[in-house]
């Protein structure tokens, strides 16, 4: 059923290549031992209904720079499956947007929300507009025309989007101002808002640190270690990095890497994130090679200096490893490479950051592997804190936000390593994320009927 399916789909609009494909035949190649044991599956053709998304939304976004030149992109919303709760999910503002890579998020999404065990339904968004090189009145505009467009298909109970790449806090408060001026409906419709007007005390670190403690129970749990005193590599240099590297640091881990779309940044004494925050915080995205300039005893690697296949950024010993830039930015030769250099636990921070044949080899290799379903999925559920607090209007403390993350993700790891127990797959926590969130979803399309 599952090959048939998988070739449906290749005929219909999807190449193997295409990073969709690549999420959804992760999904699917790991459910066989549930779809054999219970013949509802087929009786409500839920592989066929959860792999199609309910609506596709695409829109022109026109906005005028700052020498007054017209600009059209590309807008998109992909609302995959709201068998849980409301859709949700973030919008990623970047070149290389498109709808294959929105429909491979929107499906991630649906699993990573459903194994925080919150109410919340799967979704992405974005466009294809280049936030770099913009001016902030540039990015201003753009917002605003982007949510003219999105604001009649979102709603505090319907789709409530939030940032990914591209799209922070000051992108949010665009957005949002943008969507009370139309609807003139204070709803808290978008997660991930400045504090002063409705967002979350720690939602802009929840990523990162919410990775950090998956990472640490994982550990403990596996193997009895702990992060304290140990080397760890960390790739991106944007929201999600920066968080787990002052997360890791913060319990006393040495994080000796960064890198960005251009190149690598080495650095043996550990990554100076006020240094590194001064480059890329807040939307900032100069160069890491300043990095280089102001700290002495680090090396920038530029991307064009490292041989084609694989990543400087993985190419030094590390006790764990969080990808925490893009998708497939982690090959088998880089996957290769870390194992030779001693590290035992790769701890996604980005969504499907390593390449399925790397994931083979960590597996295979006894690697304590992560998947970002289940390890950066303590952004959205901060996201979902703050749909409670904007519905209650109440604001929770630091304190019971970061408890109720770890919290969160403590019960994620042990919810998937159950379930891969379960089904004969000890430690193999790829099997028992994708079986436990398909569990959970399954369950609600067969309550709610066709
Ligand atoms: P940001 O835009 O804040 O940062 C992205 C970082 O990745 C930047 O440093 C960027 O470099 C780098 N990058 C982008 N493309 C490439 C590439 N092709 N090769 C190497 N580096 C690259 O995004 P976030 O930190 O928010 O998101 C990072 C990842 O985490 C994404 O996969 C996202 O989907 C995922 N994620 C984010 C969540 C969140 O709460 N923000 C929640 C869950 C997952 P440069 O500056 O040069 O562009």
């Amino acid at each position: 059923m599952i090959k048939k399916i998988l070739e449906n789909l290749e005929k219909s609009n999807c190449s193997i290549d295409d990073p969709f494909m690549q999420a959804v035949s992760e999904v699917l190649n790991s459910l066989q031992p549930v779809i054999e044991n219970d013949d509802r599956y087929d009786t409500y053709a839920i592989l066929e209904r959860i792999v199609t998304a309910d609506r596709m939304i695409q829109f022109k976004v026109q906005w005028v720079d700052d020498h007054n030149r017209v600009h059209v992109n590309n807008g998109y919303r992909i609302q995959f499956n709201n068998a849980l709760g409301p859709y949700k999910g973030g919008l990623r503002f970047h070149p290389s947007v498109n709808i294959g890579v929105l429909k491979f998020l929107a499906f991630e999404q649906i699993f990573k929300n459903a194994l925080t065990g919150l109410p919340i339904g799967g979704a992405k968004g974005g466009s294809d507009f280049d936030p770099k090189g913009k001016s902030d009145f540039e990015i201003m505009k753009f917002c605003h025309a982007f949510m003219r467009e999105l604001h009649q298909y979102i709603g505090a109970r319907k789709d409530i989007p939030a940032g990914d790449i591209g799209v922070g806090t000051k992108e949010i408060g665009f957005l949002y101002g943008e969507y009370k001026r139309i609807t003139r409906d204070y709803d808290g419709v978008l997660s991930g808002k400045p504090f002063t007007f409705g967002g979350s005390l720690l939602r802009p670190e929840a990523t990162g640190y919410g990775v950090v403690y998956f990472a640490q129970e994982m550990l403990k749990q596996e193997l009895e270690e702990v992060l304290e005193d140990q080397i760890c590599t960390v790739s991106g240099a944007g929201n999600v990095a920066i968080h787990t590297i002052e997360k890791l640091q913060s319990i006393g881990a040495k994080v000796v890497t960064c890198s960005d779309s251009e190149g690598t940044i080495y650095d043996p004494n550990g990554i100076d994130l006020d240094v590194l925050r001064s480059l890329k915080d807040n939307g900032k995205r100069l160069s890491l090679g300043f990095y280089a300039t102001k700290i002495s005893t680090a090396v920038y690697i530029h991307k064009a200096d490292y041989p084609i296949g694989g990543h400087a950024v993985w190419n030094y010993p590390c006790f764990a490893a969080f990808p925490c830039a893009t998708q497939n930015e982690l090959t088998e030769i880089d996957a290769q490479n870390l194992i030779n250099n001693g590290c035992v636990a790769v701890i996604e921070g980005a969504n499907m950051p390593t390449q399925p044949s790397a994931i083979e080899l960590f597996l295979s290799e006894g690697v304590l592997f992560a998947p970002g379903k289940a390890a950066n999925a303590g952004g959205v559920a901060v996201s979902e804190f703050e749909m409670s607090q904007n519905a209650s209007m109440e604001k929770w403390s630091y304190e019971k936000v970061n408890a109720k993350l770890n919290e969160i993700m403590c019960q994620i790891y042990k919810r998937i390593s159950l379930t891969a127990k379960e089904y004969g797959n000890e430690r193999n926590f790829v099997i028992g994320a994708n079986i436990s969130a398909f569990k959970r979803i399954a369950e609600a399309m067969i309550l709610e009927g066709v």
